[in-house]
């Protein structure tokens, strides 16, 4: 199992993105950064932060 806190990206929040593959949990995590934070679309050094935040759990 993977997971991504976005904490670990924006601080104070507590959504945390869990997924059998690390693309199942970067697709999880752009939905709620349109959702919750406002971003049309994560650019490529977001993207990079992302995955390097994505852990197995
Ligand atoms: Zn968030």
């Amino acid at each position: 199992m993977k997971e991504l806190r976005c904490k670990d990206m924006k601080k104070g929040c507590g959504f945390v993105a869990r997924g059998r593959t690390t693309q199942s949990v970067m697709s999880k995590t752009a939905r709620h950064a349109k959702a919750a934070h406002g971003i049309e679309k994560m650019t490529a050094a977001m993207s990079r932060k992302a995955r390097a935040a994505v852990h197995t759990v």
